[in-house]
């Protein structure tokens, strides 16, 4: 597959043109960024990892009949996907109270949330990706009714699946955020970006460690042992699979910047 022009670079991906318009490729990067990119770093191997899970998160999603845009990974950090147009909103579903929504409403930590919640964020670095509700979305035209209510069941049945999927591994699903685009060649709505231990909170469900992007965010380190449990655990990779050179490497640069 050609590699043509990059067409957009962000924080851990890059996509890139091909020869079809309709297709694209997205390139998953070692580089990690959190806190509204005030820290940042590189951390080996991750990019292959986000890339095999995805890919088998996406795929199984498929054989359920959830639409999205993978249509077959390519190589190591590569995949080809569907060109779309991403709507500006993330969708966030929460199983377990923590992360923003614990310093937001004062919600105990940990509190198990019996009916799943479903947040909407705005795609917005400059604002900080603020929180928004339905009527913003209408309001704005980001999204008509019929759109909206589609994404929001599909939200639904993504947690259910994960939730499934995760918990026969033994791994608590305790939120994730997905993003939805409109397919160049039709406008239809899909399923994009990626679903990764980046995009998730996945704690071990007996010890509750944390399996995904906290562990960067917290410095908890270990933070490629702990991806590499997910894909151990989800049967993509087997423990001798040398994703990154067996000494462990430091992430390479972590800069803090002090507002
Ligand atoms: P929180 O709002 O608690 O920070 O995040 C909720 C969930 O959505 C977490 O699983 C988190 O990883 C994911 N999430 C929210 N915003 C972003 C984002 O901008 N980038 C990534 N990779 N994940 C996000």
């Amino acid at each position: 597959m050609e590699k043509g022009k990059k067409l957009y670079e962000g924080k851990a991906k890059i996509i890139y043109a091909t020869k079809d318009k309709n297709q694209v490729i997205q390139h998953f990067k070692d580089d990690a960024t959190a806190f509204n990119n005030l820290k940042k770093a590189t951390i080996e191997g991750k990019g292959i990892l986000n890339n095999r899970i995805s890919e088998h998160i996406l795929s199984n999603l498929s054989q359920i009949g959830i639409k999205n845009h993978l249509v077959k990974r390519l190589n190591m950090r590569e995949q080809l996907v569907n060109h779309v147009e991403i709507i500006p909103i993330e969708f966030i579903v929460r199983n377990i109270a923590t992360g923003s929504l614990t310093k937001r409403l004062g919600i105990e930590e940990g509190t198990v949330i019996e009916k799943p919640l479903l947040e909407y964020c705005l795609k917005n670095d400059k604002l900080g990706d603020p929180l928004i509700s339905r009527e913003h979305i209408l309001t704005f035209n980001w999204l008509d009714t019929k759109e909206l209510d589609l994404i929001n069941d599909e939200c639904k049945r993504i947690n259910d699946f994960l939730q499934g999927m995760f918990r026969a591994v033994g791994i608590k699903l305790v939120d994730f955020k997905v993003e939805f685009g409109k397919k160049k060649s039709d406008n239809k709505i899909i399923l994009a970006d990626e679903i990764s231990p980046d995009t998730c909170r996945l704690w071990n469900s007996v010890t509750e460690k944390k399996l995904d992007k906290d562990r960067f965010r917290k410095d908890l380190g270990n933070i490629i042992e702990a991806y590499q449990e997910i894909a151990i655990r989800l049967g993509i990779i087997h423990e001798q699979s040398n994703i990154r050179p067996l000494k462990f490497t430091k992430p390479r640069e972590v800069k803090l910047k002090k507002k």
